[in-house]
């Protein structure tokens, strides 16, 4: 493969959109320059906090900065808007909202312990090839077998963390600031009671480090979303893209220290 194509496939900065000259979001609107940035291998997360912040901050950086959703398409069902503050600035937003779905079948291990779906020889090969590799390698070795337990959950045990969003160019910001929203989110009145997990779907050609860094943090890639269009809602690009679907039970936000050590 060559490094441009590498490139392609996985950006640097996760779902972070460069801005060219005048932004006139809340990340970069009266500003001289760039909010300050830490270098690769600095740690940081002392230095990162979230707090909720108006729909319209949201909607504006969404609409600058999101590598593929704007702001205007955003849900009306949501439960509170993060900023994302690095240094006391500003630098970018996650959204959280009640789930995409009604229900929701998830397996657990003959440990009780959440584990990802069991795919079939044939559900790998409908895949797309440039991701068929990697599921394989993610979900192969899973099997029917393994699962001591399937439950179907409805729709308001779920809190999905909708948008995550950052408008400077920061290695590690993004994961870092999903972890301390996870656990101001779940602190928060904004969190619905019955809320037992935090879902996210990551774009698959996206994975890059992001799979790795929810991973770290109590996330577990459940298995892949396969794409439709929803025939009652306008046609959106995003929803012909397959995605990586990572589920954290609230109750390992609440019991880990998720900030240890971000660098
Ligand atoms: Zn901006």
């Amino acid at each position: 493969m060559s490094s441009e194509s590498s490139v392609a496939v996985q950006p640097q900065a996760f779902q972070h959109q460069p801005h060219d000259g005048d932004c006139a979001c809340p990340i970069h609107r009266n500003r001289q320059q760039d909010p300050f940035t830490a270098p690769l291998g600095l740690p940081f997360s002392n230095h990162v906090h979230v707090e909720s912040i108006p729909q319209q901050w949201a909607v504006d950086i969404y609409d600058e900065h999101h590598g593929y959703m704007g702001g205007s398409d955003l849900h009306n069902a949501n439960f509170t808007h993060h900023g994302l503050f690095y240094q006391n600035n500003l630098t970018g937003a996650i959204t959280w909202r009640y789930p995409p779905f009604s229900l929701k079948k998830l397996h657990f291990d003959t440990d009780g312990e959440l584990m990802p779906q069991p795919y079939t020889e044939s559900d790998f090969e409908k895949l797309p090839p440039e991701m068929e590799y990697q599921a394989r390698d993610l979900f192969e070795d899973i099997s029917e077998g393994d699962v001591g337990e399937s439950v179907v959950l409805e729709g308001d045990k779920f809190a999905e963390a909708n948008r995550i969003c950052i408008g400077v160019k920061m290695a590690n910001l993004a994961s870092c600031s999903l972890a301390a929203s996870q656990e101001t989110f779940v602190d928060s009145e904004a969190c619905p009671d019955s809320v037992e997990y935090l879902i996210t779907f990551v774009r698959a050609d996206f994975e890059g480090s992001m799979i790795k860094a929810l991973r770290t943090k109590g996330w577990q890639c459940l298995g892949w979303s396969i794409p439709k269009q929803a025939s009652n809602r306008d046609y959106k690009a995003i929803r012909d893209r397959y995605k990586w679907v990572f589920a954290c039970p609230v109750e390992t936000v609440r019991e880990q220290a998720m900030l240890s050590d971000w660098r």
